[in-house]
């Protein structure tokens, strides 16, 4: 007689490399189910955003031809579908790899603690970060909120994240016929999505593509350069990353053995290795702080004077605040999904410290329209712009968008390539196009209407933030 199945039940972690749910199915010599959940149910409010369902789309397509087609895809409530499956199947055991939202951890608890009672065996997995979030803990236990002795002290304390497993030779998929589901991740019309995907592989194999391009022709001027958003030194695998395409641990190793072999890395190498620690940090951070998306973390912010403004929401939503690089960054979103981690920093000090808008509308906008929309690398990182989170940039930091184009898009690269109706102006005035004398403006072909008039004075707008935050400490 057959073997009983398992589940293999994939979750952010679309691969087959370095995926220790497979190791374990695989490892039972039973044939494996594989399986997706879109669960909105669960999500609420964290349901993936637009852009997120179309990598997802696209990434579950490559997966399911990795593994020859057998992938069964199901929308609803994942523990019903598990069940639902199992009784089908009459699968013994069931594998996954955790994930860290709150919504999905309140859930699988449910789902492990319901199954085992059941007499399912079911297993999960680290295959996401370089350390679990209770494992790295201050000396008296609590958690780290300070992003340097986190990384510095708790991670190095560690030491090195788990070697990476090669993917198994070979699977014995379940050629059991089950309900297949069309999960209709793609917008209706008008379809935006196809323009934004022509930048993007997504799959594991497109992950892999993309990181050795970086390691070959990035990571080194990384430290450097990855501030300049004209500069080809950023890894863009950030949706990679968020869909598990790849492994923290496999970047992990490989970075430091690059580094081992070619000194002259060292300094980017470690930087770079910095910035996977932010991607932990936020992940800890979220998973001990639960309601990070919607909850300062320094609940004097509760009180601050936000102002909505839609109006001014939508002209920064759409790239037209009259701001060169504020715009620039907000079309680079519209247009590719993804936006330079500077210009997020400049982008986001303008939306919350300049128009004094609330952090969680950028956050929703951000959610809905990021293709690596991740729910601690986003919240964490709003907040950390809006100065209320862990170890925050001092709300006092108020970046003027002008000196910021001069200083990290010198040459007026980026701006020209997403503003190209201010491309002709003189770097002089490109970044700061109102004060470009009346016979400039029309040389380079900009009339009343080209571009618009910037929606606010920085230094009013900077004087009336600074008033507001004082009056937190009232
Ligand atoms: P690289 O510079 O090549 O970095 C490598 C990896 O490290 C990234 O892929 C990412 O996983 C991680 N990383 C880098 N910087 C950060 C950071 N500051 N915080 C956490 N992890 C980091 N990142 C997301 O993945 N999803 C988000 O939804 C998101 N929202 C953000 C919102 C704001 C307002 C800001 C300022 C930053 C946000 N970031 C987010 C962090 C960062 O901008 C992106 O991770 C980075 O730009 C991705 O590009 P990359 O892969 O080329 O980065």
């Amino acid at each position: 007689m057959d073997k009983p199945p398992v589940i293999l039940w994939f979750r952010q972690d679309l691969r087959l490399t370095d995926n220790p749910a497979l190791m374990a199915a695989v490892a039972t010599g039973q044939p494996i189910i594989p399986v997706f959940i879109l669960d909105d149910i669960n999500a609420g409010p964290w349901k993936w955003g637009a852009a997120s369902r179309v990598w997802l789309h696209h990434s579950l397509h490559s997966l399911n031809a990795a593994i020859g087609k057998h992938l069964v895809t199901r929308a609803g409530d994942a523990h019903t579908v598990l069940v639902d499956i199992i009784k089908q199947s009459g699968a013994t055991a069931i594998y996954w790899n955790r994930c860290y939202e709150p919504w999905q951890i309140a859930r699988d608890k449910i789902i492990k603690d319901a199954l085992t009672k059941a007499g399912i065996d079911c297993q999960s997995f680290n295959a996401n970060l370089l350390h679990e979030p209770w494992t790295v803990t201050k000396d008296d236990g609590t958690p780290y909120r300070v992003f340097t002795p986190f990384y510095r002290k708790g991670c190095a304390a560690k030491g090195p994240p788990l070697a990476p497993v090669a993917a198994p030779k070979s699977i014995n998929w379940s050629q059991m016929e089950l309900k297949s589901e069309t999960l209709s991740l793609l917008p209706a019309q008008p379809r935006w999505d196809i323009g934004m995907m022509a930048h993007w592989t997504p799959g594991e194999a497109g992950a892999r593509t993309q990181f050795n391009t970086f390691m070959d022709a990035g990571l080194h001027g990384y430290k450097d350069d990855r501030n300049r958003p004209d500069r080809p030194n950023v890894s863009r695998l950030s949706p990679h990353l968020h869909w598990g395409e790849i492994s923290p641990r496999a970047i992990w190793h490989a970075v430091q053995a690059q580094m081992a072999s070619d000194p002259v890395l060292e300094r980017d190498g470690d930087h770079f290795l910095s910035e996977l620690g932010w991607r932990e940090f936020s992940h800890h951070l979220l998973f001990h702080n639960p309601d990070l998306p919607t909850t300062p973390l320094q609940k004097s912010f509760e009180k601050f004077p936000w102002v909505d403004d839609a109006v001014s929401l939508g002209r920064w939503q759409r790239g037209e605040t009259g701001f060169p690089i504020v715009d620039a960054g907000m079309r680079e979103l519209w247009a590719t999904g993804y936006m330079h981690n500077r210009v997020r920093m400049i982008v986001g000090s303008f939306l919350v410290k300049n128009l004094l808008t609330h952090w969680r509308h950028g956050e929703n906008w951000f959610w809905d329209t990021l293709l690596d929309a991740d729910l601690a690398n986003n919240a964490a990182s709003w907040q950390w712009i809006a100065g209320c989170g862990a170890d925050a940039a001092p709300y006092f930091r108020i970046f003027n968008p002008v000196l910021q184009g001069e200083k990290f898009d010198p040459d007026g690269v980026y701006v020209r390539k997403y503003v190209p109706e201010i491309a002709r102006l003189p770097n002089k005035y490109l970044h700061q196009p109102w004060a470009a004398p009346a016979s400039v403006r029309a040389d380079a072909g900009i009339n009343p209407g080209t571009y618009p008039d910037p929606v606010l004075d920085h230094g009013a707008a900077r004087d009336r933030a600074l008033a507001a935050f004082a009056r937190l400490k009232d």
